[in-house]
């Protein structure tokens, strides 16, 4: 693939990616999805997300990468910062790690540019977003694509079009602590027996 307008994009579920994906194809990027999925839990609700990201895909007709589902990997990365609220320490560690696949990855392909459709959430940090992952590309010899989604109506624009699409739209961020996060002790020993499971 050349890497000029060639465009590794990290998808973290298909209601955020369903306006990034047609814009940049309309700019007239070469767009290949990367759904890493490991920080989701439990493994049915991963499957129904990765689904609603194969719909999107075959609607765009662009490629999306899936790796293995590796609950037991994100955990180890994120050991220590159960306790962290939402936006926190943890999700940091979390984007850094889900950014470090996609960029193995968007290398892989042959792709020169980078970006991520996290940036549409009304949650979450844009500028810690943009800064880790253009930290990231440097370091693996590629370029960030700044983009803040939400601008523009862009979250109110995804609702709309999720809907149109039927695309299913989760009510949680993802993870299991996000999940549980009211009862952190049924967390505990729900992380137990997956890292024993694993
Ligand atoms: S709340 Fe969301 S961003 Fe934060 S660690 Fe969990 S899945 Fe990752």
């Amino acid at each position: 693939m050349s890497p000029e307008k060639s465009m590794l994009l990290h998808i973290c579920c298909a209601p955020d990616a369903c306006i990034p994906i047609p814009d940049l194809l309309a700019e007239g990027w070469n767009v290949t999805g990367y759904f890493y999925g490991s920080n989701i839990h439990p493994r049915d609700e991963y499957t129904r997300r990765l689904e609603a990201v194969n719909i999107l895909s075959a609607h765009e007709g662009t490629e999306c990468v899936i790796p293995s589902y590796c609950p037991g990997e994100w955990l180890e990365v994120v050991r220590g910062l159960e306790h962290e609220p939402e936006g926190g320490r943890r999700c940091t560690e979390c984007f850094r790690l889900q950014l470090e696949a996609s960029a193995k990855e968007a290398l892989r392909l042959g792709c020169g540019y980078m970006c991520t459709t996290l940036t549409i959430s009304p949650h979450k940090n844009v500028n810690l977003i943009n800064s880790l992952g253009e930290s990231i590309s440097a370091l693996h010899g590629l370029k960030w694509e700044y983009r803040i989604w939400r601008k523009n109506n862009g979250f109110l624009r995804s609702v709309g079009r999720s809907k149109e699409l039927g695309l299913y739209r989760q009510n949680y961020c993802g993870c299991i602590y996000s999940f549980h996060e009211p009862d952190m002790e049924l967390t505990k020993s729900a992380v137990t027996h997956l890292m024993k499971t694993e």
